[in-house]
């Protein structure tokens, strides 16, 4: 694609909970949580789900030492478990900065113990590896301006929201059940998202399943959709999802948001391994 010099994302990994393979997933992808946020020389890694191998394999030399900034939403295996695969960690002369929340019974810097330990993987990292927890508020992660609150999901996961210096903005908001948001965390968390640009919002399921799921910590394709309405978003981008769901199934949960968006200008997409989208 051509170079407008505008901020871009780009997706490297959409699926929830685990990675998924096989003849029902090519289109969307099979990959865990991993979007890249790029403008000039500013680079973000939200999330280190199994898509951080792939982007960490497209790294030209020049680009190996970054320092790079993956900015986590919380600690769960699927955000986490590409990051021993990141070709960058056995470089002695990288730098990796890796910014989340503390988690209740352990701290970051714990969870990334438990995850290289020679138990469960092979390879010490050589890179400088820098732990920095983070929690709601505003801070700076790659060169851009970040805020975060607390979204409703297992142990502490947080929702962020990155403001580029053109005056872009994404949300990303992924591991997030909406319907058990208390109404000021709702309202929270739709002061958070206002006026984005991108909005990419947890859509595991569709409204149907809701019942059935209730308390599992994620959101419906609809339920995404009416968010973005209500915080005035310019485009609701659909990640995170169902391992269960193929890539026919994923399609039907795209047009039942896109009729829920109704005839506005709110553009609805379903997120894909290798999307790029400039904003
Ligand atoms: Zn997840
Ligand atoms: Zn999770």
């Amino acid at each position: 694609m051509p170079e407008t010099g505008r901020p871009r994302l780009t997706i490297w990994g959409c699926r929830g909970s685990i990675a998924v393979g096989g003849p029902g997933t090519v289109r969307h992808g099979g990959a865990t949580s991993c979007v890249v946020i790029e403008e000039g020389p500013r680079r973000l890694v939200l999330d280190a789900g199994t898509g951080l191998r792939r982007y960490g394999r497209s790294l030209t030399p020049p680009d190996i030492p970054g320092p790079h900034t993956v900015l986590l939403t919380h600690t769960h295996w699927d955000h986490l478990i590409g990051l021993p695969f990141f070709p960058p960690l056995y470089h002695a002369s990288a730098t990796i900065k890796v910014l989340g929340p503390d988690q209740p019974g352990a701290t970051l810097t714990q969870v990334l113990d438990r995850l290289l330990d020679p138990a469960v993987w092979p390879l010490q990292p050589s890179a400088d590896l820098r732990v920095t927890p983070v929690g709601p508020g505003r801070f700076e992660a790659g060169g851009f301006s970040v805020a975060a609150v607390r979204v409703a999901h297992a142990g502490v996961t947080l929702g962020y929201r990155i403001d580029t210096e053109s005056g872009g903005s994404v949300s990303y908001v992924t591991d997030n059940e909406l319907a058990a948001m208390h109404p000021e965390e709702r309202s929270e968390l739709v002061q958070l998202v206002a006026g984005s640009d991108v909005l990419i919002h947890d859509a595991t399921y569709a409204d149907a399943q809701l019942a059935e799921r209730a308390g599992w910590g994620h959101s419906s394709a609809e339920e995404s959709v009416r968010l973005g309405l209500e915080a005035g978003c310019r485009t609701v981008l659909l990640f995170h999802h169902d391992p269960d769901a193929d890539d026919a199934l994923v399609d039907e949960r795209l047009e039942l948001a896109r009729r829920s968006a109704g005839s506005g200008d709110m553009t609805v997409m379903a997120a894909a391994d290798g999307l790029i989208l400039e904003f």
